[in-house]
């Protein structure tokens, strides 16, 4: 193993270690601003890093909306913190159908009158190991980044005024960055009107991944200029970050009382179904920034992203 390596893994280990530590540290009365009236929608909750990010913020005394896109492995997912004493509903939720969206936007509305939290936690990733696999592109960008929007467009109307403000969080990637040590566009003219916040929008990011899938289906994204590892999957995160940050700037306009706070994070390399349970970190591990981020009684932190309670450069 070379030194360099080594070393970063001592570091990870350290901050590991020291997370643990924080974790311990219980929330003071006046940095509570939730309870048990707060709802969380939490979405592919129903195992994973979803399900463990479900069972920290009911074990913090929340609602939480355990949803989940197969209503019978929901309901059992459910069960499992149900009968721990946590305060869970359950409810079906497919964020690739319009209809399962609007049904679920629907059935929250009429039973809870609305949503505190959002987690965008939902997601599939088919490269496993250093392979990069075009084959289900398509899938990968619908989901993790359509998908992802959908759920926001849908909620932020439901979103409650709060002195604390509403929190959504994505749970996404650092393979997501611009100018990733691993994962970079090389476009310059294109990184450089992404990176400004002047020329970032909404078209500009949808146009990124239509390029992208065009070029997957001419076969030419080799010389697109994209990440080179888990191209597809570091596009679609890279899209959410990047949607993150231009909502987050959005939102900020709104009056204080009905402020949304938006960021991403990425919960490392996971042992979950995701990665054939090869990854190094713990799903309770994983959860824990997430639940941080969307119990952060700073409520100013919007647009970021994090890796590990810190933020990392986009
Ligand atoms: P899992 O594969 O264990 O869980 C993914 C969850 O997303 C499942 O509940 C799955 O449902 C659900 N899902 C997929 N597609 C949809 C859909 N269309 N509608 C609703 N739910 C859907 O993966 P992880 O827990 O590891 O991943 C969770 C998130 O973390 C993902 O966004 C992932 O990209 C991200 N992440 C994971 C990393 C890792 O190392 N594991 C690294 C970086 C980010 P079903 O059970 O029905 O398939």
């Amino acid at each position: 193993m070379t030194g360099r390596k080594e070393k970063s893994i001592e570091k990870r280990e350290k901050r590991l270690q020291e997370i643990s530590l924080l974790r311990t540290i219980p929330y003071s009365d006046h940095q509570r601003w939730w309870s048990a009236e707060t709802i969380a929608v939490v979405t592919g909750a129903n195992r994973g890093i979803g399900f463990e990010i479900a069972r920290q913020l009911a074990g913090h005394g929340l609602t939480v909306i355990l949803t989940s896109r197969d209503t019978g492995v929901g309901i059992e997912a459910a069960k499992v913190l149900q009968e721990g004493g946590f305060n869970v509903d359950v409810h079906q939720l497919d964020i690739l159908h319009d209809e399962s969206v609007s049904e679920f936007t629907k059935w929250i509305k009429e039973k809870y009158g609305g949503v505190d939290i959002l987690i965008n936690n939902a997601g599939v990733n088919y490269n496993l190991g250093s392979g990069n696999s075009m084959e289900f592109s398509k899938t990968m960008i619908e989901t993790n980044y359509y998908g992802t929007k959908n759920m926001v467009k849908a909620m932020i109307p439901l979103m409650r005024p709060s002195a604390a403000g509403a929190r959504i969080v994505n749970v996404s990637s650092r393979l997501g960055k611009l100018n990733g040590r691993r994962s970079r566009i090389e476009d310059e003219a294109l990184r450089a009107k992404l990176s400004n916040l002047e020329t970032l929008s909404e078209e500009l990011i949808d146009n990124m991944v239509s390029t992208f899938l065009q070029q997957v289906e001419d076969n030419t994204w080799q010389s697109g200029g994209w990440p080179q590892k888990f191209t597809d999957y570091a596009v679609s995160k890279l899209a959410v970050n990047l949607y993150s940050v231009l909502l987050a700037n959005q939102l900020a306009e709104r009056p204080e009382g009905r402020k949304i706070y938006i960021n991403c994070y990425c919960p490392g390399w996971v042992r979950t179904a995701m990665t054939g349970w090869s990854g190094n970190v713990s799903a309770e591990h994983a959860a824990d920034t997430g639940v941080w981020l969307a119990l952060l009684p700073n409520k100013e932190v919007t647009g970021k992203l994090f890796a590990e309670r810190r933020e990392l450069k986009l």
